[in-house]
């Protein structure tokens, strides 16, 4: 049996998020169990169904704010580094 707080519940764990490449919206749902970056964020990787791109995202753990990022790019921020 589903009750309301459950649905409450459920309801705060899904965030809508907007892809950062085509302005996709979608909905990304919270694990329970979430993976856990080397900085401390709940982060997940995600792939854009409309235009493939794959995705970076972390809650932010002051405001609950799911951030998207393109992998891509933050991967060329890496390089450049490397580089110089
Ligand atoms: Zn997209």
């Amino acid at each position: 049996m589903i009750t309301e707080t459950d649905e409450l519940m459920a309801c705060s764990r899904a965030h809508i998020a907007a892809c950062p490449t085509c302005t996709a919206v979608f909905t990304l749902h919270r694990s329970p169990t979430p993976h856990m970056d080397e900085c401390g964020f709940e982060s997940y990787t995600i792939e854009c169904s409309q235009c493939g791109t794959t995705l970076s995202s972390i809650v932010d753990p002051t405001d609950e704010t799911l951030l998207v990022s393109e992998v891509a790019a933050y991967n060329d921020v890496i390089k450049s580094r490397q580089v110089a």
